[in-house]
């Protein structure tokens, strides 16, 4: 009686959740009353670009990985500017996150399309009320920042108030209240719903389309495309290869917008520590030390078994 109840209340949300979604998706149409010029479509690339950093560099390969540091301060801005994404707060983002890590593409992933099917894995995950909360047991380093706990728990904070911002400013600026639309619709609003889709594609069709060099044990996939629509992120079989990695393309054509504004951010010393895939790891051969082990000559050599059958397949590359 109480399942029943229980699950009748996760369907009513689902529902809430879903017509909230698909309305937000509509405020795109508002632009046919505000018009779309020049400068909203650049604010849009801008928004666009900085917020996806926000995402890439943020909720991802800071706060979900640790593939690099910085300072306190520079880690709430980090995490403001993930934010403003509306995808929820860091801790959520992270934790959820490395739980795809430790099941990808298992029975209990979150967002695997293999199993869940591709709209599930691409945004009904993100609707269904079962993954609402945030579970802190994966999220204990982060857990140590009351400031970050603080920002998760309002995590719509940064969302209004660049929104509201954004409006502001241009109102302010030219004086026009139309102005103030054009920039919140096409600006704001366009970047928030393209950059949730961006995202949304890693989760679904990163692991459905393109190339698998490293053979992991999920479905991950290398994908230019994908690569240059999310900043760099479309290198996921790499990343699920080695996910502790600050760059996900990791040879040199492999185009990784996120891991090139890393690195700016590092030269002027506003991050720092960027790690770098070890070249074993690049080449997908065995670690070094490893390989040394097992070429090492045993101090016994072990007697042959005459018994053992003998493998007569040729090895291959
Ligand atoms: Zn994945
Ligand atoms: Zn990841």
């Amino acid at each position: 009686m109480q399942e029943a109840h229980i699950e009748n209340q996760d369907i009513v949300w689902k529902r809430i959740n879903l017509a909230l979604f698909l309305g937000l998706h509509l405020t795109m149409l508002l632009a046919i009353f505000t018009g779309v010029s020049a400068w909203s479509l650049a604010l849009f690339a801008i928004f666009y670009v900085v917020r996806m950093f926000g995402v890439t560099g943020g909720y991802h390969r800071y706060f979900a990985h640790r593939t690099y540091k910085m300072g306190r301060v520079m880690q709430f801005i980090m995490a403001w500017l993930a934010m403003t994404n509306a995808q929820k707060g860091v801790l959520w983002w992270a934790g959820h996150h490395r739980h795809h890590h430790k099941h990808s593409d298992q029975e209990d992933d979150v967002h695997s399309p293999l199993r869940k099917g591709f709209w599930y894995s691409h945004m009904g995950w993100i609707l269904d009320p079962r993954w609402e909360g945030t579970d802190m047991n994966m999220v204990k380093d982060l857990a140590k920042y009351p400031e970050l706990v603080w920002l998760n728990r309002h995590n719509l904070l940064p969302v209004f108030s660049l929104g509201f911002a954004t409006f502001g400013v241009a109102w302010a600026v030219s004086g026009d209240i139309m102005v103030g639309w054009e920039a919140a619709i096409v600006g704001f609003f366009w970047s928030t719903i393209v950059g949730w889709h961006s995202t949304f594609t890693i989760n679904s069709l990163s692991h459905v389309f393109g190339t698998r060099r490293y053979e992991t044990t999920d479905t991950s996939r290398n994908n230019l495309l994908i690569a240059l629509l999310t900043l760099g992120e479309g290198w996921h079989n790499n990343h699920h290869h080695y996910a502790a990695s600050a760059r996900n393309g990791f040879r040199w054509y492999e185009i990784d917008i996120t891991y090139y504004i890393l690195w700016t951010l590092s030269k002027v010393g506003l991050v720092r520590d960027l790690r770098q895939p070890p070249r074993h790891v690049v080449e997908g051969t065995v670690h070094p030390r490893i390989q040394a082990l097992q070429s090492a000559p045993t101090s016994e050599p072990e007697e042959e078994d005459p018994l053992e059958e003998h493998d007569a397949t040729p090895a291959t590359a």
